[in-house]
C-alpha cells in the first residue's frame, strides 16, 4: 500500500512509523524546512506513551524527557497549594512525562527513517486530487500518487478542507504564551499550575530537569494579529501576570524570548475520511490545551490509522473503521479540556474560594480520587487488540 502522509508533526511521524512496520510504503511531505521545533513541552501522559512504546522508541523517548512526580495546582496571589495529584500513585504500567517537542519529533521521524519512511521537506501541500488516481500537489507543482492519503496538517489543514470544504478555524479568545527558561530555580519534576481570574500558567521542567517549560493563558476578546504565532516582548508577558505571587514573578523575569499565540479551534470533524483521505490529530480535532491531551490525541489516532489499514485491504472501510473507533473518545477529551477552562479562570472571588476549598478537601481527605477522575484518559490502550 502507498500511503502519501501531509505533515510530518507528532501524530504525521507516529503513523507513518507504524504504517512502515505494517509493510506499507510511506512518504511524509513536510512544508517545513526542518523537522523541528515549534512550541516548546509537552506533557505525555500514559496512554499517549503506549504508543510510543509500541513503536519501540520508548527508550529514546526517555532519554530527554523527564518523569512526572506530580501536579500541583496553585492560587495565583501567593502560590499556596490547593490540590496535589500524586503521579506516583498511578499504576505500575502508567508512566507520565514531559518532553520538549523537538525531541518528541526528533525520537519520531528517526524511527520513521528508519523503519524505511521517506520524509521528504520543503513540500507545502496545496492540494489534493482524485482526477485520474488520488494525488496530492504541492506549492511547487511537484505530484505524488498514493493509494491512501492521510492529513497530518494541524489546525490549517489543507486535508481537512478537501474532506469538509471550506472552513475557517475560530478563535477561542484565549491567547498564550511559551517559554523556556534555564531550571536555575531547581524547580521539581512536577507541573505547577497557578490559577487566577481570566488567567492560569503552567510549569514543568523538560531536557533531565535542566529547562523549566512555561504556557501562560490569558482570555482575551479579540484577536487581530496575522498568523497564529508571533514573538512578543517579555515584558508584555510579565505585564499580564503583575498580580500573581513572587513564585510567578520569579519565573518570569528569567523570560528572554517568548512566543505568543491566539488558540484557535474547529469543532471535533463531524467526518474524517472521503474513500481515499483520512485526517488525524489536529486536522481533525485541534483542542485547547487544558488537558495536555493534544498530541497524546494524535499519537493515539496514528496507531488506530496504520491498525485499520493493515488490517483490512479495502481502504474505504478502513477509514471508516478508523473513525469510528476514535470519534467518540476525541470528543470526550476535547469537552472535558474545553471546561477546564472555566475551572482554572474563575474570576469571582467567593466563588473561587468556594471551588479551591471544595478541592483542598479532596486533595486531603481522598488524595487518589483526584488521579483517579483521569483513568478514562490514561487507562485507554489503543493497543490492546479489540
Ligand atoms: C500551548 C500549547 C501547549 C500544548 N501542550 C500539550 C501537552 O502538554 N500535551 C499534549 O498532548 N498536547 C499539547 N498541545 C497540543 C499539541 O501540540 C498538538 O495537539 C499536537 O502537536 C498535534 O499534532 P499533529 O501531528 O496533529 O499536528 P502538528 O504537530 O501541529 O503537526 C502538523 C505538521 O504539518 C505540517 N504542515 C501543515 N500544513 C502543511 C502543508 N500544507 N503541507 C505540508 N506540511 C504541512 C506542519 O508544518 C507541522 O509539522 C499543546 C498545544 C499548545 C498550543
Amino acid at each position: 500500500m502507498k500511503i502519501c502522509v501531509i505533515g510530518g508533526g507528532i501524530g504525521g511521524l507516529a503513523f507513518a512509523r507504524a504504517a512502515a512496520l505494517n509493510g506499507a510504503d510511506v512518504t511524509v511531505l513536510e512544508q517545513a524546512d526542518a523537522i523541528k521545533e515549534v512550541g516548546a513541552g509537552l506533557q505525555i501522559s500514559p496512554n499517549g506513551i503506549r504508543v510510543i512504546e509500541a513503536l519501540g522508541l520508548k527508550d529514546e523517548f526517555t532519554k530527554n524527557s523527564v518523569k512526572g512526580q506530580g501536579v500541583s495546582l496553585r492560587n495565583y496571589a501567593d502560590a499556596r497549594e490547593v490540590a496535589y495529584l500524586d503521579l506516583t500513585t498511578l499504576s505500575d504500567d502508567q508512566e507520565y512525562h514531559f518532553v520538549h517537542r523537538a525531541d518528541l519529533v526528533e525520537v519520531l521521524a528517526k524511527g520513521a527513517r528508519d523503519a524505511g519512511v521517506t520524509i521528504r521537506l520543503l513540500q507545502k501541500v496545496s492540494e489534493i486530487s482524485d482526477a485520474g488516481s488520488p494525488h496530492v500537489v504541492t506549492q511547487s507543482g511537484d505530484t505524488f500518487h498514493a493509494d491512501v492519503i492521510v492529513g497530518a496538517d494541524g489546525v490549517h489543514s489543507v486535508a481537512r478542507k478537501k474532506i469538509l470544504g471550506q472552513t475557517s478555524p475560530f478563535f477561542t479568545h484565549q491567547v498564550c504564551w511559551r517559554a523556556t527558561i534555564p531550571n536555575d530555580l531547581h524547580f521539581p519534576a512536577q507541573v505547577r499550575l497557578y490559577m487566577g481570574p481570566k488567567r492560569h500558567l503552567v510549569c514543568y521542567p523538560l531536557r533531565g530537569g535542566e529547562l523549566l517549560n512555561i504556557v501562560a493563558v490569558q482570555e482575551r476578546h479579540a484577536w487581530a494579529d496575522e498568523g497564529w504565532h508571533h514573538e512578543d516582548d517579555p515584558k508584555n508577558l510579565e505585564a499580564a501576570f503583575a498580580d500573581f505571587g513572587n513564585e510567578v514573578h520569579a519565573l518570569l523575569e528569567r523570560v528572554e524570548q517568548v512566543s505568543l499565540w491566539g488558540l484557535f479551534r474547529h469543532e471535533v470533524a463531524p467526518r474524517w475520511h472521503n474513500d481515499y483521505t483520512a485526517l488525524l490529530g489536529d486536522a481533525a480535532h485541534p483542542t485547547l490545551p487544558f488537558l495536555a491531551q493534544g498530541a497524546n490525541m494524535a499519537l493515539e489516532d496514528g496507531w488506530v490509522l496504520a491498525k485499520s489499514l493493515g488490517e483490512n485491504s479495502n481502504v474505504a472501510e478502513a477509514l471508516s473503521q478508523y473513525q469510528s473507533k476514535r470519534i467518540d473518545r476525541v470528543r470526550k477529551v476535547i469537552d472535558t479540556a474545553s471546561g477546564n477552562a472555566w475551572k482554572y479562570h474563575l474570576s469571582f472571588p467567593p466563588l473561587r474560594w468556594l471551588a479551591h476549598t471544595g478541592l483542598r478537601i479532596v486533595s486531603q481527605v481522598s488524595p487518589s480520587k483526584l488521579v483517579r477522575q483521569f483513568d478514562w484518559i490514561y487507562g485507554h490502550d489503543v493497543i490492546k487488540p479489540d
